[in-house]
């Protein structure tokens, strides 16, 4: 199956059991989703920090960081991937203690493995929902976690003024925006439309020079491939 650049699912998978982790991948390849698989929890973080996934798969035990305790290391530091956690304890408390540590989903083991994949479709779907594309960059941003995501899986930190600069663009492309609608926009406070530029010209700094197109004597408008 070829997937278009920056369309397929990236998924983590993180258990300890080699056999469930070796079936899961090999299920879940077949699903579709491009998987990396982690045999511990360290590497697990290693991964789920350094790389970009649509969604992740967490077993609850695992050996040294158990899989809330990754999952909350995760969340502290910004990840918001959706994570569905299974686990062994499948008990009312114990799928509570799941989400309450940030899960999106929990399900106990043994699961049934289309249940797993409807489930992971139904949190790929809503992440990527939230995403917007930005023609120019291959890649996407999403306004929730102000972070872009190139379609080679590099993600970039915007700002929160940034990524909401961005995001009117990006909700309307091919429109153009006047400098004054921009400021009321998303500086209500600054009263300085200079700001708007000094904004761009960070935009363009961290993505692209492109990225935001220059509609000379109008505003701006999303930079088009
Ligand atoms: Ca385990």
């Amino acid at each position: 199956m070829t997937a278009v650049p920056g369309t397929e699912r990236r998924l983590l998978v993180v258990e300890d059991d080699a056999d469930l982790a070796d079936m899961l991948a090999e299920l879940l390849t077949g699903e579709g989703y491009s998987v990396d698989v982690a045999r511990d929890g360290q590497r697990g973080l290693h991964l789920g920090l350094t790389r970009s996934y649509d969604v992740m798969v967490l077993d609850r035990g695992l050996p040294a960081i158990d899989g809330l305790d990754l999952l909350g290391r995760l969340r502290s530091r910004g990840v918001t991937t959706p994570v569905l956690v299974l686990s062994a304890l499948g008990n009312p408390a114990d799928r509570v203690e799941g989400l309450d540590a940030g899960a999106e989903d929990y399900l106990g083991k043994p699961f049934d493995i289309d249940e797993l994949a409807a489930r992971l479709r139904a949190l790929t779907r809503r992440h990527t929902e939230d995403a917007l594309t930005l023609p120019v960059l291959g890649g996407t941003l999403h306004p929730a976690t102000h972070e872009v995501v190139r379609d080679d899986g590099e993600r970039v930190a915007l700002s929160v003024r940034e990524s909401e600069l961005l995001e009117v663009l990006a909700r309307h492309p091919g429109r153009v925006y006047d400098r004054e609608r921009l400021l009321d926009t998303v500086f209500p406070d600054a009263g300085e439309v200079g700001v708007v530029d000094t904004y761009v010209y960070y935009l363009r700094r961290k993505l692209s020079r492109d990225v935001v197109a220059t509609v000379r004597g109008v505003g701006y408008r999303l930079g088009a491939s």
